[in-house]
Order: C-alpha cells, then sequence, then structure tokens
C-alpha cells in the first residue's frame, strides 16, 4: 500500500466489497480513498511520529510522566499537565496533523495497563490527585507498591477516568480541527479485566461522551460485548474480526472470513465491523464482506439502532441465531459459524406481513418452522416487515 496503483486496486476492491474504511494515515490515501468512498482512518497517541509532546518536555523538563519505577519519561507528558497546562498544546499537535494528513477519522488504540500505561504517572501531582479523589488520608503513604497492594480499584477507576478525559480533549481537537474530523476508541470489550489490563472503562467513556464511535476486538463472548453497548450509552460500537494466520509473515494457508463470520459480526454490531487486517483478506473473504455489505446498506438502520433480540427460545446470546428489530423490520440470522456442516432449525416470528430470505431471495412464511443443513460458513438472514 506505498504505490499509489497498489491503492487504486485495493479501493477498487474494497468498495465492491463493502469495505469503507482503511486505518492508512497518510496523505495520498485520503486523497485517492475520496475518489473511491474510502475514509481514512489515522491512528493518533503520544508517539514521536504521532503527537509528540518531546518539544513541550523539552521546555518543561519538570512535567514528565513518572513511571511505577521511579524513571522519568523523555516522551510522556504528566497526565495531570496533560489534562490541563498542556492540553492545548496536545490538541495544537493533533489539528497540525489532520490539517496535514486530512483523514476523515482519528482512531486512539489504547491499550495500557493502569500501573505500567504511558498515562500511568506517579508524580506528586498525580498522586496528590488521586488521594483527593480516593478520599484517602494526608497521613497515608502513596507509592506505586501500595497503589498496587492496597488501593488497586479506586487507582483503577482514577486512571480510568483520565484516559476518558484525555479522549474528550481529543475529541474536542478533532472535531474543531480543518477538515472536522471524528474520534474513535478502540480497546477491548468492557470488563474489569479491560479496565484493568487496557486502562478503559467504557461507562466513563459513555458518560462522558468522549468519542464519536467505538471499537472492540476480537472474540465473541457475548456478555461483554451486551456490557459494551450498555456502558457505551449510544455511542455506535464497531466490533472486530481477527484474520489468521495473524504474523503477516506465516506461509500458513489463510482461515477465509466467512458469510456466517461477517454476518455473526454485523449483527453484534452497531457501528459496523472491523477486519484485522487487510493482507490475508482473499477472495473468499472479499466475497463474504460483499455479501453482508449489501444487506448492511439494505438496512442499515436496523443494524445501528435495532435492539439485539432472541428467536424464539433462543437468546441473542446463542452464537448461530439471533434477531436485530427496528420499528417494522425484524432482521432473523442463522449462521454456522463452526468448521462443519450443520443442522439448524429455529421458528420465525409471527406477526409480519412479508418475509424474504435475503442471500436467496426467497420468501418464507412468518411463525413458520425453518430448517436447514448449512455448509460450514454459510448463513441465512430473513428480512420480515410489518
Ligand atoms: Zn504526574
Amino acid at each position: 500500500m506505498n504505490k499509489a496503483d497498489c491503492k487504486r486496486l485495493s479501493f477498487e476492491t474494497m468498495r465492491a466489497a463493502g469495505f469503507n474504511n482503511v486505518v492508512g494515515g497518510d496523505r495520498e490515501t485520503s486523497d485517492l480513498g475520496d475518489e473511491y468512498g474510502v475514509d481514512n482512518v489515522l491512528a493518533v497517541n503520544f508517539e514521536s511520529w504521532s503527537i509528540s509532546m518531546a518539544p513541550w518536555l523539552e521546555e518543561h523538563p519538570d512535567t514528565a510522566v513518572i513511571d511505577r519505577k521511579g524513571a522519568q519519561s523523555d516522551r510522556y507528558v504528566c497526565t495531570s499537565v496533560l489534562l490541563g497546562d498542556a492540553t492545548a498544546y496536545m490538541q495544537d499537535g493533533l489539528r497540525a496533523m489532520i490539517a496535514d494528513r486530512r483523514p476523515d477519522w482519528a482512531t486512539w488504540d489504547f491499550e495500557s495497563n493502569v500501573m505500567t500505561g504511558y498515562l500511568s504517572c506517579f508524580c506528586p501531582r498525580c498522586l496528590a490527585a488521586f488521594r483527593e479523589e480516593a478520599g484517602i488520608a494526608a497521613d497515608v503513604a502513596l507509592d506505586p507498591d501500595t497503589i498496587e497492594r492496597e488501593h488497586l480499584a479506586a487507582w483503577t477507576e482514577f486512571m480510568n477516568m483520565r484516559m476518558a478525559q484525555v479522549a474528550v480533549r481529543m475529541k474536542e481537537a478533532c472535531h474543531s480541527a480543518e477538515p472536522p474530523t471524528r474520534l474513535q476508541v478502540y480497546s477491548g470489550y468492557q470488563s474489569d479485566d479491560t479496565k484493568w489490563r487496557y486502562g478503559v472503562d467504557w461507562a466513563m467513556i459513555g458518560e462522558l461522551q468522549a468519542c464519536d464511535i467505538a471499537s472492540c476486538g476480537y472474540g465473541r463472548r457475548w456478555e461483554n460485548v451486551a456490557a459494551t453497548h450498555e456502558a457505551l450509552a449510544g455511542i455506535p460500537l464497531i466490533v472486530g474480526r481477527l484474520m489468521r494466520p495473524y504474523d503477516r509473515n506465516s506461509d500458513d494457508a489463510v482461515t477465509p472470513l466467512t458469510r456466517a463470520l461477517m454476518l455473526r459480526r454485523l449483527m453484534d454490531s452497531t457501528g459496523g465491523v472491523l477486519v484485522y487486517d487487510r493482507m490475508p483478506i482473499e477472495g473468499r473473504s472479499w466475497q463474504a464482506s460483499a455479501e453482508v455489505s449489501r444487506l448492511a446498506a439494505a438496512h442499515e438502520d436496523v443494524f445501528a439502532e435495532g435492539e439485539f433480540v432472541g428467536v424464539g427460545e433462543l437468546s441473542f446470546a446463542e452464537s448461530w441465531a439471533g434477531a436485530r428489530s427496528l420499528g417494522d423490520t425484524m432482521i432473523v440470522a442463522m449462521m454456522n459459524v463452526s468448521t462443519a456442516p450443520r443442522s439448524l432449525t429455529l421458528t420465525l416470528p409471527e406477526g409480519y406481513a412479508r418475509c424474504t430470505e435475503f442471500f436467496t431471495g426467497e420468501a418464507a412464511t412468518p411463525g413458520a418452522e425453518v430448517s436447514l443443513e448449512l455448509p460450514a460458513g454459510d448463513a441465512r438472514a430473513w428480512v420480515m416487515e410489518r
């Protein structure tokens, strides 16, 4: 993807297959992508190639992050300062990058442990802020070890909130940039483990409406996906599918995306499907994406806003079936996400006037039981209308 001709061919394929954005970040990808309806997503963080805070630190050396071992960072600014005096500098840096690259989205991939991540500063300013926030008495000694041993839950909450507050400032910069850009945040699904391991509590992101869209990868533990939707309080959620082999230098055969896998993830999302990464995506995978994207395009509102509902006795947590419902439309999916043929049976809901299976175009009867022998990776989606 470092040659314009190659990008054009990739964008043409993406457009045909229904992919409408790519994490590229450079100006050429923004300009070429516009011709193909492919949005460019710029990855942002505080590394030297992104929003570099090093020049700020040269002028304000006493505002560096102090990590858990007491070392002073040469790259990262103390989070108390980042949320205060250094906010404008950070926002200017982000806006300058957006003006130069002209992306449609910025994405902040944050997966940093609350004890060791680059926002986790143990300087006297940050310790004082934590002491106040957590209501810890002035005579109680605080250092990284005592925090980890005795106050980890409160520290996790404190750091999760700081991360969300940084995101709010990034979002402000994106919206006020030229061209105006939207902010995506990527991390793990909502769980206690994600709060500690990756430093993100989506409920705080939701409370502060700290980003325009959220994204998570990659497994499907519905309880965590549902908790993420709930936490986000209306912010759309992209859910991910990992391509295998993960190692791009591996010669192992690719495990393709299938219609079933893509439909499963579409059904689970309110903001679309993320596939990581592009290089192992081959003909079968592009085809599966194209088929499922056609359904998404035809009923975008149902996937963006529809309720997650079970089918008959089956709850939405079931891996092979589920429905999305909005107003007078319901989409009922049956998906063989396994690697062997399966016999699957479900009962279509009653009370609908029309019912058509989207991929075959065949009519079906509301209230009828449907029994199918589906090959591995195959899927059906019944569009029911009142
Ligand atoms: Zn600090």
